[in-house]
């Protein structure tokens, strides 16, 4: 069969298999850019989002049974989605449960499904007095995808409080059914935004040093967030509002408004990417309709109609800009997804 042919009988396929699960919530052909905050990328050729370990497991099985490609994602605010959207389904982890179990006088754990959204979890735990994830007020995407990159913010990150986390694991070449597994926080392989859960995509670049997603597994990520759990610490509830207004008014003031991922690099500590960009002169610098923000360099901006094709230039410019004025070489923070 032609590709194209058996692109769309995936894809016809995809859709009525998986809207025999989940009715109308599968949606056919979905933009991509409404569902990350680049506000960029193609269609899906199936989208839904899967809200308990149930749905997730079936999907994953028929996902893995009719051979259909199936990635798993968040909030996509790490997220840069290609023009070309995904082939086959897309899932959102919206896992939503919270949980508080009580541990002594001062602590409590946090049971929380992956696929809260961190500024509301923070909007949840201030006024009951539990402190530690107040550096998360402002930081937009689910809990499952702040694990993916230990995210953190104002000196703090998710390795400082996490104590485990239940993944479900996708069948593979060795056995045919999912398996639900633990993993302590040790097992994590937390570093600076990374973990075991990303480690193993490296992303490539063209030689037009553009970047490219490494290629697609039949299910993506091979191990999928479902829970995780917290020690929170007991605080005044005047005293974690505080802290997180100070969070989120010093985004505020340093920031961009506009449609973004966030840091686009890793710091290349003791530098920042940041001043590194700005001092390569890119400070503001556009592609299409993307930016690199006059506010923060780190940040690139869609400013209205911007393609991943935009972003993906503007990240190959910053890197060659930066490598040759200054010799460092700068590392993706944010991931691309899709079919690049
Ligand atoms: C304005 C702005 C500010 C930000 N500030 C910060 C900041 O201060 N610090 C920081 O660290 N980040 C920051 N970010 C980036 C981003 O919010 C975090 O990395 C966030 O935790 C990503 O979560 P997500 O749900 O959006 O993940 P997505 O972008 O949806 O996914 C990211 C990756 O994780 C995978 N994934 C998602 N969910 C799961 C799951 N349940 N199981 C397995 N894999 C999964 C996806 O496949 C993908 O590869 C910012 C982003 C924006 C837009």
């Amino acid at each position: 069969m032609p590709v194209q042919d058996e692109n769309s009988h995936i894809a016809e396929a995809a859709f009525a298999a998986t809207s025999s699960l989940f009715g109308s919530r599968a949606k056919a052909m979905e933009p991509l850019s409404q569902h990350g905050t680049f506000g960029v990328g193609g269609p899906a050729d199936v989208w839904v989002s899967v809200e308990s370990e149930d749905e997730l497991a079936r999907l994953v099985t028929l996902a893995w049974e009719n051979h259909f490609p199936l990635l798993l994602v968040g909030n996509g605010t790490n997220t840069l989605y290609a023009d070309a959207g995904a082939r086959g389904i897309v899932a959102r982890v919206a896992i939503e449960h919270i949980e508080l179990q009580p541990r002594d006088e001062a602590h409590v754990i946090l049971r929380v499904g992956a696929g809260v959204s961190l500024p509301t979890l923070v909007k949840k735990l201030t006024p009951l007095g539990w402190a530690g994830l107040e550096w998360a007020a402002g930081v937009p995407g689910t809990v499952g995808g702040a694990i993916v990159s230990n995210a953190g913010a104002h000196g703090a990150c998710v390795a400082d409080t996490i104590i485990s986390v239940r993944t479900l694991q996708a069948p593979g070449n060795t056995r045919e059914q999912a398996l639900v597994r633990d993993l302590s926080g040790d097992e994590l392989a937390l570093g600076y935004r990374t973990s075991r859960f990303r480690s193993g995509r490296l992303v490539t670049f063209d030689d037009t040093g553009r970047p490219h997603a490494s290629p697609r597994a039949q299910i993506e990520p091979a191990e999928i967030i479902v829970e995780a759990r917290f020690l929170l610490k007991r605080d005044d509830p005047c005293n974690i509002a505080a802290r997180a207004k100070s969070y989120l008014d010093h985004r505020k003031r340093t920031q961009p408004p506009q449609k973004s991922a966030g840091s686009v690099f890793k710091n290349p500590e003791p530098q920042k990417s940041g001043k590194l960009i700005q001092d390569a002169g890119l400070k503001p610098y556009r592609i299409g309709g993307a930016e690199i923000s006059a506010k923060h360099a780190n940040f690139i901006i869609n400013t209205g109609g911007a393609t991943a094709a935009d972003v993906a230039a503007l990240i190959a410019l910053a890197r060659r800009s930066v490598r040759e004025r200054f010799g460092v070489e700068l590392e993706l923070e944010v991931e691309p997804r899709g079919d690049w």
